[in-house]
């Protein structure tokens, strides 16, 4: 399976355009039938848009009325994690969400959310008092006053799963083009001309916009409606494995009336996501974080779990939420024929992605998409063998068949050279591709150690000389001159 796509200039059925975690779900909902289906990725690598920096939640239901559209998916979504998970094996466990008040006056809040819950059918949804919330998490400050428990609630490898939905999708036939940037779309005959920015074409019948953050731009594009999506940034402080702050479930604060606040998250691989804020801006490639910010949410993490360190903080980083409205807005285009607006997908867009699949299968079914089940179809994408998943006899076997899984390049996160080569095999051909396949780079030193390593397994695997590796593609060379060492083929 290569996720590198030779030109297909042929007719496709459907596009859809962005492979954020909504046009992953909705591309492979649609591998499971008998129609040709193309993804249209502006960026090298997938899910290098909103979907690879947020908090990685699956949310417990009981944050939004069930009025809304993205509560009822949010449901939905949630339940379908177990099985996605069984046949798609990604990063995720379902470990419960607290919401902590730390004052009795919040506890109103909290009992609205409860009730909230109940309505929204949110299996074992508990009101907890003070000493049930400190049994449930024994790490949070002593002056909580008491809370709520969802247990259905859990974190997801966010980029994990969009790979592992994209893996499926592409065994299942599925066309990829990345770095295909849609810039110029037109209707002839039954089919939407969609072409890219460097000139390459292709046809479709029907045509999805899960642009994200771009998807007011996608519209205007395809002269359909036209909306503004604004931005508004998360800043987010990562922490060390070894931090003595890591809970057991997600915690949330009691939330406001513009964010679900600041959490403490523990993620599946064992760090600690402490964020995100949110604020308005205008420029929606601002991943910016800034000192102000950062101190801000350490104050409020700190004040759920005292164990919170500055020493333990590794790094941090930004995503930017896609905002247009209340509401998630997916419907057939009034305006443009054969259209889908798949827009303002902002959280619990990640919970709700594979909900959001399903719902734009029966919109393209109510516009007149057929769709025949596909002989053969395959939902299972195999476990990817990682050596800090191994005893150390399953390693020796792996030694002995591969010596390559013996040569540890990321120390930190314990990854081999074998699982970076399985990286770029895949397609992850960037240093934050293979950063978010395989954890590489994302440990205490972040990269500084290997970094060059990865390089030199990047050219050699993937046959790129040492201007051509990027960090995210494009632009983003990182290395200014050839430097004798890093020679195709060099040793490691
Ligand atoms: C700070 C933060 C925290 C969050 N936490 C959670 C959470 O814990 N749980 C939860 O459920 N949700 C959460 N969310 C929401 C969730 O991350 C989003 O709903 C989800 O990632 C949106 O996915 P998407 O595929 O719609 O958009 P994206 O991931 O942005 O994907 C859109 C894709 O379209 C591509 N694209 C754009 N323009 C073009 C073009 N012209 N041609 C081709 N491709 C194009 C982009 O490159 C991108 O890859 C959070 C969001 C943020 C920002």
């Amino acid at each position: 399976m290569d996720f590198e796509p030779q030109p297909d200039l042929s007719a496709f059925d459907a596009a859809v355009i962005g492979c954020g975690v909504s046009g992953a779900n909705i591309a492979r909902r649609l591998s499971a039938y008998s129609i040709k289906t193309a993804i249209l990725e502006k960026d090298s690598d997938v899910s290098f848009g909103t979907s690879k920096a947020n908090s990685g939640i699956i949310h417990g239901g009981f944050h939004h009325n069930k009025k809304y559209l993205k509560s009822r998916l949010e449901m939905q979504g949630s339940m379908m994690f177990d099985q996605l998970r069984r046949e798609l094996n990604f990063p995720f466990k379902r470990c419960g969400i607290i919401v902590a008040a730390l004052h009795y006056d919040e506890m109103k809040v909290v009992e609205h959310l409860y009730l909230q819950g109940i309505q929204n059918d949110c299996i074992g949804i508990e009101l907890c008092s003070r000493q049930r919330i400190l049994e449930l998490e024994p790490k949070l400050s002593y002056d909580v006053a008491g809370g709520l428990y969802a247990p259905g609630g859990g974190i997801v490898e966010p980029y994990r799963f969009v790979f592992a939905l994209v893996e499926s999708a592409l065994k299942n036939g599925v066309s990829l083009f990345t770095d295909f940037k849609v810039s110029e779309a037109c209707q002839s005959g039954d089919y939407w001309r969609i072409r890219a920015k460097d000139g390459r074409e292709i046809k479709a019948r029907y045509a999805i916009n899960a642009a994200g953050l771009f998807a007011d731009e996608v519209s205007k594009i395809f002269c359909a409606e036209d909306f503004t999506i604004s931005a508004r940034k998360g800043e987010y402080y990562l922490l060390d494995r070894l931090t003595k702050a890591c809970p057991s479930r997600v915690v949330f604060p009691v939330p406001t009336a513009v964010s679900k606040g600041m959490l403490v998250i523990p993620t599946v691989e064992g760090t600690v996501l402490v964020g995100p804020t949110a604020d308005d801006t205008e420029d929606k490639n601002n991943f910016s974080t800034t000192a102000k910010h950062l101190e801000q949410i350490l104050v409020s993490g700190k004040k759920m779990i005292p164990f919170i360190r500055e020493n333990d903080v590794i790094t941090s980083f930004a995503g930017q939420r896609p905002c247009l409205g209340e509401d998630f807005y997916i419907e057939a285009s009034k305006k443009a024929r054969n259209f889908v607006q798949v827009a303002g997908i902002q959280s619990p867009g990640l919970t709700a992605s594979p909900a959001i699949a399903e719902y734009v299968k029966n919109i393209l079914v109510e516009m007149g998409l057929q769709l025949t089940e596909k002989p053969g179809w395959n939902p299972i994408v195999e476990n990817h063998p990682k050596v800090r998943e191994m005893s150390l006899n399953e390693h020796d076997s792996y030694i002995a068949k591969d010596p390559a899984w013996g040569n540890m390049v990321c120390r930190c996160e314990n990854v081999s050279e074998a699982e970076i080569v399985q990286a770029v095999k895949l397609g992850h051909t960037t240093l934050d591709g293979v950063k978010y396949f395989t954890r590489a780079q994302m440990g205490r030193c972040q990269g500084g150690f290997c970094t060059y390593k990865i390089i030199k397994i990047i050219m050699r695997e993937a046959n790129l000389s040492w201007d051509e590796v990027t960090k995210h593609g494009a632009e983003s060379r990182v290395l200014a001159a050839e430097k004798p060492e890093l020679q195709y083929g060099g040793s490691l």
